[in-house]
Order: structure tokens, then C-alpha cells, then sequence
């Protein structure tokens, strides 16, 4: 059976914990989208069409996954794109209640699709879009925590803003 998942979220910028999610998400579906979900209302350092440029940078050539970005309610995203996986990775306990919560409202708004969560890899843990942006924007490495091109592409916006 062709099964195609949707793994959402802010991806401001991409990180390493979020590449081993993608990665391992291919292991259990046959496609996968990564979805660029922006809030018109919620401030980014990088633009939508940045975002989704180091995506696809960073993911190449790989036709089992596609790049799209998408504002409004997941699950209608979803059942156009006949996805019947929505795709999340889990790290601390705090993440939970919110993930429990959207997985429960999205369930509620379309009950052909299933919330799947992926524990992060240890390595990840304490890696986040919001941690990473706090140390490039005082100048620190971070190296080893997003891919390099993500790397260059804070210290670009950095520095243009220091
Ligand atoms: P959102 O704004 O929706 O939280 P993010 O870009 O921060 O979007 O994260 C998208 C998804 O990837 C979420 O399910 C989040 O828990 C997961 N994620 C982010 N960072 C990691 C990580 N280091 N390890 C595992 N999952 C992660």
C-alpha cells in the first residue's frame, strides 16, 4: 500500500534533530512532504521561500520527498495531497501536552489520518529552530546542530542585522 506522510511545521530554520525525522520518517512511508506551515501572524527569521530553499538544499534530489509550504488547517492540506500520516517528532516531556492536544484536534477533524510521532534521536535532544537562532545570534557555532549551508545562512542574517 502506498502510504503518503505529512510532516509539518516551522522549520525556522532546519535543523539536524529535524533531518533525522525526515530520515527515518522515509523508513515507514512511501512519501513523504515536508511542509513549510507558516502563520502570517508569527514572526520568522527566515522567509517561507528561504526556509524551503536549505530544505531542499539540504534533503537533494530524493523524488520519495517533496517540499511544499502551506498555511491554514493541516488536515485539509492532507487529505489533498493524499497523506494519511501526519508526521511529528517528539523530544521533551513540555512538548507533549501541545502535541497531544494537535494530534487529538486534528484526529478529531479528519479521522482517516493518524498522528505518528518519531522520538528524537538522542543527539537531538536539546537541539531546536529557537535554540540555534538564540547562539547564532550572539555569534556562536553551531556547528554539528543544522547542516552547513543552514550554518552560513545564519551567520549571513546575523550579521546583516548586527
Ligand atoms: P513547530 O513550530 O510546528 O513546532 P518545528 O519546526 O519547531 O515546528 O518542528 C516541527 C516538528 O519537528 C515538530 O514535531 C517538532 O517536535 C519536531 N522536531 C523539531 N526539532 C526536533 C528534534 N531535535 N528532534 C526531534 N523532533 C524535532
Amino acid at each position: 500500500m502506498r502510504k503518503i506522510a505529512v510532516y509539518p511545521g516551522s522549520f525556522d530554520p532546519i535543523t539536524n534533530g529535524h533531518i533525522d525525522i525526515i530520515r527515518r520518517g522515509l523508513g515507514i512511508t512511501n512519501k513523504l512532504i515536508v511542509l513549510v506551515s507558516y502563520n502570517p501572524d508569527k514572526s520568522s527569521l527566515f522567509s517561507v521561500e528561504e526556509r524551503m530553499e536549505m530544505i531542499q538544499e539540504v534533503i537533494g534530489d530524493d523524488p520519495r520527498i517533496k517540499v511544499d509550504s502551506f498555511s491554514g488547517l493541516l488536515v485539509d492540506y492532507a487529505g489533498k495531497a493524499g497523506a494519511s500520516i501526519i508526521l511529528r517528532g517528539l523530544r521533551a516531556m513540555s512538548e507533549f501536552e501541545y502535541e497531544f492536544q494537535l494530534a487529538l484536534i486534528n484526529r478529531r477533524l479528519d479521522r482517516d489520518i493518524e498522528t505518528v510521532f518519531l522520538m528524537t534521536g538522542y543527539k537531538w535532544f536539546y537541539t531546536s529552530s529557537k535554540i540555534v537562532k538564540e547562539a547564532a545570534s550572539f555569534g556562536g557555532s553551531v556547528k554539528g546542530l543544522v547542516p552547513d549551508i543552514v550554518s552560513r545562512k545564519l551567520q549571513e542574517k546575523y550579521s546583516n542585522k548586527r
